[in-house]
């Protein structure tokens, strides 16, 4: 029978006997782990070799012997001869110290387990009747699959370990587009803070307990100030609780995601940040648009469309190749194409409005600069919506127009 013991090798000393690949695949965890590696073989494959050089591990460069396994915490064998490989496990047997031993169906008094980590939480996988690598793989790969998409409640009970903050990009709303690292941070959470936009239906799966505080803009209804949301992410944090700041899209593209890291480092609180699609890209691609389309688009510029056109933004939308996507440009449009238009941007530049992309209540409305802001208002434009000024924002340009392609009312593309 075997069980499994958590064992922590930091600073302890290990001694590994062989210099072959499996030492070299030992070696990898066992240096992450911190262990005081000594290594005893007459020779090293160009692996070990690599790893001994770089982490400046000791190497005894001959064959074992029994005072090699002295005042080790753990030993393990792997030297290609069983019969060295048996004497060594004999060694440790008398002296009783924990030994793997590779070459022996048995596996010594220790054996590796197959291991999952996600995030702090570890998972090891052995068989009980003899061993069977391949077979604890399958079954770890599983695990790790359901611990990464947060498929099981990862939040600390025992508040072991000092809080912290996640800033997690959600990307543009469906849950399906987070991504694995997101949906695990999610389930280690003990608090979630979160906007409006982006994926909230994640919300819903969290456990009842799970702290999450809305913090979006909608409309009518009192929005927190950036000043009261770094506050709220430090605060809870400081209490030792973990924090995801889901924001909707990129946190680092309009998402104020700078601000908050600042926040955190200022009051010593530990931050991560998680990349995402953001709307600025994603929500056009749902309408069918590239961004960046070779010989039509080669350059993107990205703009907060609450303000007045600065000479980057003029420049931008006055050159045929550049594509130029506003973000939270609904309200001011009028006052930016007049500006575009009285700065000379050609006035049949190609616009396209994409409102709610990648949710049911996608809609696309394309027009040209000119008559812009006069469609936009008859069709009822409303936020949230990314605006697209640039030749890749014409009708039929992935497939020929007479083809039936992209579906005016819904944006998606269909045959
Ligand atoms: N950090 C976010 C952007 C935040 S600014 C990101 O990277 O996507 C908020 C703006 O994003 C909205 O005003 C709108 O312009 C855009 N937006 C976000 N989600 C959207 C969606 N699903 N459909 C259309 N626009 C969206």
């Amino acid at each position: 029978m075997t069980m499994t013991l958590g064992v922590t090798l930091a600073g302890r000393r290990t001694v590994l006997v062989g210099g072959g690949s499996v030492t070299a695949r030992r070696l990898t965890r066992l240096v992450a782990e911190g262990a005081h590696v000594v290594v005893v073989a007459p020779e090293l494959s160009p692996e070990v070799r690599t790893m001994i050089d770089d982490h400046g591990l000791s190497w005894r460069a001959r064959r074992v012997r029994r005072e090699d396994v002295d005042r080790a915490w753990f030993v393990h064998t792997a030297t290609g001869d069983r019969e060295v490989d048996a004497q060594v496990a004999a060694w440790c047997e008398t002296e009783r110290i924990l030994c793997v031993n590779a070459s022996d169906g048995s596996h010594g008094s220790a054996r590796m387990t197959a291991e999952v980590r996600a995030g702090d939480v570890i998972v090891g996988v052995v068989g009980d009747s003899g061993v069977d690598p391949r077979r604890s793989a399958r079954v770890s790969t599983r695990i790790r699959e359901l611990l990464e998409r947060g498929g099981a409640d990862l939040r600390r009970v025992r508040e072991s370990a000092p809080g912290g903050v996640a800033l997690v990009g959600g990307g543009p709303g469906p849950v399906d587009l987070m991504t694995l690292r997101a949906r695990r941070l999610l389930a280690e959470a003990d608090v979630v803070i979160a906007d409006r936009l982006g994926p909230v239906a994640v919300l819903d799966e969290l456990d009842p307990d799970v702290e999450v505080i809305h913090v979006g803009k909608a409309p009518g209804h009192h929005s927190a100030t950036q000043d009261e949301i770094n506050a709220l992410i430090v605060d809870r944090a400081s209490a030792g609780r973990r924090v995801v700041r889901l924001k909707g899209g990129d946190p680092f593209v309009f998402g104020r995601g700078g601000e908050e890291v600042t926040a955190c480092l200022a009051a010593g609180v530990p931050v991560e940040v998680v990349p995402a699609p953001t709307s600025a890209v994603a929500v056009p691609q749902a309408a069918g648009i590239p961004v960046t389309h070779r010989g039509t688009a080669s350059s993107v510029h990205i703009i907060n469309g609450q303000h007045d056109l600065t000479d980057a933004t003029r420049a931008a939308l006055a050159d045929d190749e550049v594509t130029t996507v506003l973000l939270m440009g609904v309200a001011a449009f009028r006052s930016l194409a007049g500006q575009a238009l009285a700065a000379g941007v050609p006035a049949d530049r190609p616009v396209a409005f994409v409102e709610n992309g990648h949710t049911e209540r996608q809609r696309t409305t394309r027009t040209t600069l000119a008559r812009a802001a006069d469609d936009a208002e008859s069709a009822g434009v409303r936020n949230p919506a990314v605006i697209v000024i640039g030749e890749v924002a014409a009708a039929g340009l992935l497939l020929p127009a007479a083809v039936p392609t992209i579906a005016a009312e819904t944006g998606r593309v269909s045959t």
